[in-house]
């Protein structure tokens, strides 16, 4: 075959697995079409190529005006049938034959053309087992269709090698189908929900076993069987043999256990070694501490892992990939497979099974409780559709609507439970506060060396307005880090207790709680006697006496206000008149804590204050509860914070530029990474990292901040800090929040490439808050003799969110091109999703399953959905949301507090 048609169905095939975004070639297909077409001439070697060829760019030039997925499927597919001639030339194209037939004569003979076909069998890869069934199978049908088509061998050979695995394609589905909806009467209605609520064990089959299986996996009714969703889903359709794998591919291969060995390491830990070979490769495969799959993964099992490959003294290997034992009926039809939670007593198969004869009862019984002029507006799918294709996909397109659908329904729900809530909580009347122009003029002069920016102002002006209405204020200050959230919290504060109320500021650290304490006792300290308020700092480290006063402050109301950690909430704290309670650094609470809060006054305002920046949307969706004000602009006279990526063998010369800041009279963070899930684990890291480091700066003072210490060391350690009293500050994430050191000019993030977007922005914004020109360097452990260059190429925020390369060296890419938070948070969820952020929301069973699929066009949808549904029908009393009430109110059941 001509090597440029060879290398076109390369591309085309290549345009189908990235679905069809005109990515597959750089500059596009039509671009690309241009330098094809002449060499493609060149090569031709009959009239029919000819004209195959004018064809096949007449079709590329088109390509991208095509303006959906599910045309230029059908172009793409049409192309390779023309390519394999699997279909005739269309006539105005087989009208040129002629005109070709004079420029050049037919070849003779194609000599090669019987090797070829020999080669096409002999050169797949060597199987053994039923590994070899599907793929047999599919080669016959393609010997089939080479039968029909006579012409298809003659002219061009299929390539020899598929990329994947020879499973047929799957279907492809632009739009979900939609059916009329049944109507239900009532009874009927509530006979369905009753056999929802059915225990699994009606289920035809299933014993006592089974049941007890069940019930371990948390599953007891058959509303929980259809909602326990799949984990993930092994595409069967994506497979690629271990011979096409790359570096940092995450991917499934199949494979036979061939070499299963547990290898001790130095430190004890027993490792287990595995080689997985698939006929075309062998793949090696290390357990770090699994030693004991060792009676699983014996030689000759067939498994099926999943993981991220990667490249270790030259061998392409993976490590920890999940794994379980190869089902063969899996392999009989190609699909997207879905793989459940398993425990003990329980198979894949059998679960499979179980959920199947659920599903397939029960998706086409299963009322939906969305409305369907909701479905209509946002073209989603029906529930029980999206029931079946969650389990079992039809195809990956079956599975990404049915998705989409499922997430909108959290989206939909949460919005519509957090506006209710808003609803009811907003309908207990508080007690308004105001306070004059005047006052509050001299009260902000008085408390700072600086004028407020107008941010700050802006916000103040929102609270000031908040409180004065006389319903509870709900209200999230977003700032940047460093943008002067404090400020704003002190004013607040001051005009409740200049109504003659407490108030009282939660922080997640005792660190940050003391700093707090300290900052604000010093602002009130300028305030004639009769004016000043009474602050108390309640953190866990207090003596029982020292509590017991300060309990017994709030109580009788000689104290103003508490600064303080969760001790504050903690039971037996009572407050006099609690006017205003706020929460700095919401995103480390859970929402609970904020209710607790709340509780403790009758009604108290609420300042929630948070330096994580969500995008606009997203934020409105999470806290459409709350108002939100944004502290949108720095205080002045901030240089920006250079910041820079550092590999780790130029760590030498980090070291004497840190020397170098020291002798100016500057102080330094090192931050070490969270290596593992154990904090002690960690702390003992940072112990070490701590003894090496005191040898490498010995003629400075350097001190260890880890989250093992205790609080009142951390406390002071802190402080001592904060007082110059050490020059180098080492420290694992415990540094991330809040604390204020101005004189601190350098930040070394170690392990960078292990952190993520926002928690990067918050250690950097550990300095830079003087006016000291400041650094944060970033060391990732994972470069390779490639970051540099990598690195180089991102010179965009397009080459940022592209995939092409590792996402650690985009991530503390993106952190060297901007210091905006917000713009770091954009980028964030588009390299992530939103998983995170919504994490930071909800709590416990209520999460958000697949948050990773969240897009920002989704969340949108759900919340311009929500609040068409709200505005019409607050209370969910009409007959067709009388379903969706019912489900708005199971989740206000699973988790009570949503604000
Ligand atoms: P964050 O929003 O991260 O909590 P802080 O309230 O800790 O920020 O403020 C960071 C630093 O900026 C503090 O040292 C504070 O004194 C200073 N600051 C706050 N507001 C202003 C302002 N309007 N002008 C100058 N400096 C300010
Ligand atoms: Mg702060």
């Amino acid at each position: 075959m001509p090597s440029e048609i060879e290398t076109l169905i390369k591309v085309l095939k290549l345009e189908r697995d990235n679905n069809y975004n005109d990515r597959a070639v750089i500059g596009g297909i039509k671009n690309y079409s241009e330098k094809w077409v002449d060499k493609a001439h060149q090569e031709a070697k009959n009239p029919k190529q000819h004209i195959l060829i004018d064809e096949l760019f007449d079709l590329m030039q088109s390509y991208h005006t095509l303006e959906n997925t599910e045309d230029r499927h059908e172009r793409i597919k049409y192309m390779m049938d023309r390519v394999t001639q699997r279909i005739p030339p269309p006539p105005e194209y087989q009208a040129r034959l002629s005109k070709y037939e004079r420029l050049k004569p037919a070849p003779a003979a194609k000599p090669e053309r019987s090797a070829r076909k020999g080669g096409q069998s002999t050169s797949k890869p060597a199987t053994d087992g039923k590994r070899a069934q599907p793929k047999q199978q599919a080669s016959a049908k393609q010997q089939e269709s080479a039968n029909n088509h006579p012409d298809f061998a003659e002219d061009y050979d299929i390539p020899v090698m598929p990329s994947r695995l020879d499973i047929p394609q799957e279907p492809k589905l632009a739009r979900p189908p939609r059916k009329p909806r049944r109507k239900v009467n009532e009874q009927e209605a509530s006979d369905i929900l009753r056999g929802l609520n059915a225990k699994v064990e009606t289920i035809k089959g299933i014993g006592p076993r089974n049941a007890q299986g069940l019930h371990n996996l948390g599953l007891h009714t058959i509303n929980d069987l259809l909602f326990n969703l799949p984990r993930r889903y092994d595409d069967y359709t994506k497979l690629l043999y271990i011979s096409k794998l790359q570096p940092n591919m995450v991917v499934t291969v199949i494979g036979t256990v061939k070499v299963s060995q547990i290898r001790p390491t130095k430190t004890g830990r027993k490792d287990l070694y595995v080689e997985l070979d698939d006929g075309s490769g062998a793949l090696a495969i290390t357990f770090f501490g699994g030693h004991y799959y060792s009676r699983s993964l014996r030689q000759g099992k067939q498994i099926i892992v999943r993981g991220k490959t990667n490249v270790f003294r030259n061998r392409l290997q993976m490590a920890n990939p999940e794994w379980e034992e190869l089902d063969q009926e899996d392999l009989k039809r190609p699909a997207i497979v879905p793989i459940y939670s398993l425990t003990e007593g329980m198979t894949s198969r059998r679960l499979r099974q179980i959920i199947k004869t659920a599903v397939d009862y029960w998706a086409d019984q299963i009322p939906d409780y969305i409305p369907e002029s909701v479905l209509d507006r946002t073209e989603l799918a029906d529930l029980g559709w999206a029931l079946k294709n969650l389990h079992f996909p039809e195809g990956s397109d079956h599975l990404y609507h049915a998705q989409q659908r499922y997430i909108f329904d959290q989206l939909l729900l949460l919005q519509l439970a957090i506006l209710g809530n808003r609803r009811s909580w907003q309908a207990v009347p508080s007690h308004p506060l105001t306070v004059s122009d005047d006052w509050l003029e001299t009260f902000m002069n008085q408390s700072f060396p600086y004028p407020l920016t107008n941010a700050q102002q802006r916000a103040i002006a929102d609270i000031r307005a908040d409180i004065a209405k006389g319903i509870p204020m709900n209200r999230l200050i977003q700032g940047d880090v460093g943008s002067g959230k404090t400020a704003v919290a002190v004013i607040a504060m001051g005009m409740v207790v200049k109504s003659g109320k407490q108030a009282a500021l939660m922080a997640p650290t005792g660190i940050l709680a003391e700093q707090h304490y300290r900052g604000i006792s010093q602002t009130f300290s300028h305030y004639p006697d009769e004016q000043k308020p009474t602050v108390a700092l309640l953190t866990g480290s207090l003596t029982d006496k020292e509590r017991e006063t300060i309990y017994a402050g709030l109580a009788d109301g000689t104290i103003d206000i508490v600064i303080g950690t969760h001790a504050i909430i903690q039971a037996g704290v009572e407050f006099n008149d609690l006017g205003l309670a706020i929460i700095d650094e919401q995103h480390r609470f859970g929402v609970g804590q904020r209710g607790t809060l709340r509780s403790k006054g009758h009604h108290p305002h609420l300042l929630i204050m948070t330096a994580t920046p969500i995008p606009r949307t997203m934020a409105l969706t999470l806290y459409a509860d709350l108002d939100l004000s944004v502290i949108d602009e720095m205080p002045p006279g901030r240089t920006p914070i250079d910041t820079r990526i550092v590999l780790p063998s130029e760590r030498e010369r980090i070291y004497s530029f840190i020397k170098k800041q020291l002798d100016e009279g500057r102080q330094a963070f090192i931050v070490h990474p969270l290596v593992t899930a154990s904090d002690k684990i960690d702390a003992a890291s940072a112990v070490e990292a701590y003894d090496v480091l005191s040898k490498v700066f010995f003629r400075y003072r350097v001190c260890l901040l880890h989250g093992q210490m205790k609080p009142t060391e951390k406390d002071q350690i802190m402080e001592a800090f904060a007082n110059h009293e050490y020059d180098v500050m080492v420290t694992t994430s415990v540094a991330e929040v809040g604390v204020d050191v101005p004189n601190a000019s350098v930040i070394v993030i170690e392990g960078a490439n292990r952190f993520g977007l926002a928690q990067l922005h918050q250690f950097r914004g550990r300095v830079g808050r003087g006016q000291h020109a400041s650094y944060c360097l970033l060391i990732p452990d994972d470069a390779t003799y490639e970051t540099a260059s990598q690195l180089e190429s991102i010179q965009s925020w397009e080459a940022v969110v592209d995939n092409s390369l590792p996402e650690s060296v985009r991530r503390l890419r993106a952190m060297e091109m901007t210091t905006d938070g917000f713009k770091l948070a954009e980028i964030d969820w588009q390299l992530r999703g939103a998983g995170d952020l919504v994490g930071t929301r909800q709590s416990g069973r209520n999460r958000l399953q697949v948050a990773e699929m969240m897009s920002p066009e989704l969340v949108a949808l759900a919340q311009r959905e929500a609040l068409t549904i709200y505005e019409e029908d607050k209370h969910l009393a009409q007959s067709e949301h009388r379903l969706l009430k019912e489900r708005v109110a199971m989740l206000y059941n699973e988790d009570s507090d949503f604000s």
